[in-house]
């Protein structure tokens, strides 16, 4: 059934009959209908350590197959590819770009053997490098990557907690190229709470005064990097990036990957060193970005650190209402009295996200029903956003406390040496609470469990998963672990 790929790992032939595979299993499980609406269009640029990198040509069905699918993805991957550690999913570059050209081929030998997956269209990977040809349109920047015009520093409510992130923004996007007054600027906050708003207000503003720009989330910037690879314009990708004035980095938690987080950190160094302008938003304290070189994190972190803060009251009342008023602009007939949106503005006291969720709903609960939106009728309409919560981040060590507890071990003992049954399947449980809640490397987790090697982190990984699939109550019992956790 395996394919004869040699010991020194799969060939592009194998790869992309696994590939096939992929998709055929995708199929037989799904069905024609689902997979062709959502799958049909899924491809592989790329494996790069272990992670297989799919990209979509939607960011609707990126966010779609993130939401619904990941899990089954990143299985079925794991199940055929050569790819354990993971699903990274990215939207495929608009084909204008396509005509960016291949370049040097040498110096790239060695990485590409890395990655021995093969590109499935020369436009794909071409398309990733950033163009350094001028942007056709003003919503495009440096690199092709759609900014989004609502997120602008005009559409942006000032508060206390987010003042200083606004003022810096403000001064950096102004500043003339090379006369930065803070660099770099790293933005942390939780989820919501305007780090993308403030990038891309930043990126739009810069462009607009003629700078080159680059704007990169992490699976972008992965994807980018990986498929530059693969075609061997890797060289071209970084030269381009050097060629900017201003790089733009979102989420950068999410950069995995041991060259390519190299990759980051040389490009950030050498911009930095040229006195480039970078801002980067993360959900941690630099510090904290565990998978990034300590010499990297301490330069993201050297620079201007801002942290966001929490929406209070006021701010959310305020976006609450920016957001009705844009909405009444295209439905005039949409009308939400003060009462309501006070009342909104209270309830919903998670993030952006969830207003601009809340203010959708109202509309729709508004012409759907044809009548006007009472207290009585946005309390049903957002109800579930009053609910639903960020899940809670989890800690290695509260899984390591819980499952102890739970199969009446010591903590101890699952970072212990030990390998009677009652210790063993414990820790394995443990690990792979680890790897599946927490965004924690296979490396990293192995050495919180007493300094084991990723490898053993990864044979408890498939062990359980497979034990998981094949034996229910084990299945609900990682299930209610998982709950507790997150609650
Ligand atoms: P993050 O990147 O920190 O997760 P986003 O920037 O995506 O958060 O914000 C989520 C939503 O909330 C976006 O629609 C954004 O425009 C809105 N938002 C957040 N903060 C503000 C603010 N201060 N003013 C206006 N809109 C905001
Ligand atoms: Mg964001």
């Amino acid at each position: 059934m395996a394919d004869e790929a040699g010991p020194a790992g799969a060939d592009e032939t194998s790869v992309k009959e696994a590939w096939e595979r992929v998709r055929r299993r995708l199929r037989a499980e799904l069905g024609e209908d689902v997979f062709s609406s959502w799958f049909a269009r899924l491809e592989l640029a790329g494996i790069l350590e272990g992670v297989a990198y799919l990209t979509v040509p939607t960011r609707f069905l990126k966010s779609w197959l993130e939401a619904h699918y990941a899990e089954r993805l990143r299985l079925n991957c794991a199940a055929e590819l050569p790819a354990p550690n993971g699903v990274i999913l990215s939207v495929r570059q608009v084909a204008r770009d396509a005509a960016a050209a291949p370049l040097a081929e040498s110096a790239l030998r060695s990485r590409a053997a890395l990655s021995p997956a093969p590109v499935k269209t020369e436009a794909t990977a071409a398309a990733a490098i950033p163009g350094a040809q001028p942007c056709e349109r003003d919503s495009v920047d440096a690199c092709g990557t759609a900014l989004d015009r609502r997120m602008s520093f005009q559409s942006f409510v000032v508060g206390k907690s987010n003042q200083l992130a606004f003022a810096a923004a403000e001064r950096i996007a102004a500043a003339p190229a090379g006369q930065s007054p803070y660099n770099p600027l790293y933005l942390h906050a939780g989820v919501g709470l305007g780090k993308t708003h403030l990038l891309q207000a930043i990126a739009q503003e810069a462009r607009r005064q003629g700078k080159r720009v680059a704007y990169f989330t992490a699976d972008r910037f992965m994807y980018g990097f990986v498929a530059a690879l693969k075609s061997q314009t890797a060289l071209a990708f970084k030269e381009k990036l050097r060629g900017i004035d201003l790089l733009v980095v979102d989420d950068v938690q999410f950069i995995q990957g041991k060259s390519i987080q190299q990759e980051f950190g040389h490009t950030i160094n050498a911009l930095l060193d040229a006195g480039k302008q970078i801002v980067v938003a993360g959900d941690r304290l630099a510090g904290e970005l565990e998978a990034l070189d300590e010499r990297i994190r301490s330069r993201l972190g050297g620079g201007l650190v801002v942290e966001v803060g929490e929406l209070d009251e006021t701010l959310r009342a305020t976006i609450l209402g920016s957001r009705l008023e844009a909405l009444q602009n295209a439905h005039p007939s949409f009308q939400v009295s003060p009462d309501v949106v006070a009342y909104v503005a209270r309830v919903v006291a998670t993030n952006g996200r969830d207003l601009d969720g809340a203010a959708n709903r109202l509309l729709a609960h508004a012409t759907l029903s044809g009548q006007l939106v009472t207290l009585e009728t946005a309390e049903a309409a957002i109800r579930d956003l009053v609910r639903t919560r960020e899940p809670r981040r989890v800690k290695i060590e509260d899984i390591q406390k819980l499952v102890a507890t739970r199969y009446n071990v010591s903590r101890a003992d699952i970072l212990s040496e030990r390998r009677t049954a009652a210790v063993v399947k414990p820790r394995q449980i443990a690990m792979y609470l680890a790897k599946s809640l927490t965004p924690r490397s296979l490396p990293e987790i192995g050495r919180r469990f007493g300094g084991r090697d990723h490898t053993t982190v990864l044979h408890a990984v498939r062990k359980i998963e497979k034990a998981i699939g094949e034996d229910r109550s084990l299945h609900d019992e990682v299930d209610l672990l998982k709950r507790m956790l997150q609650e």
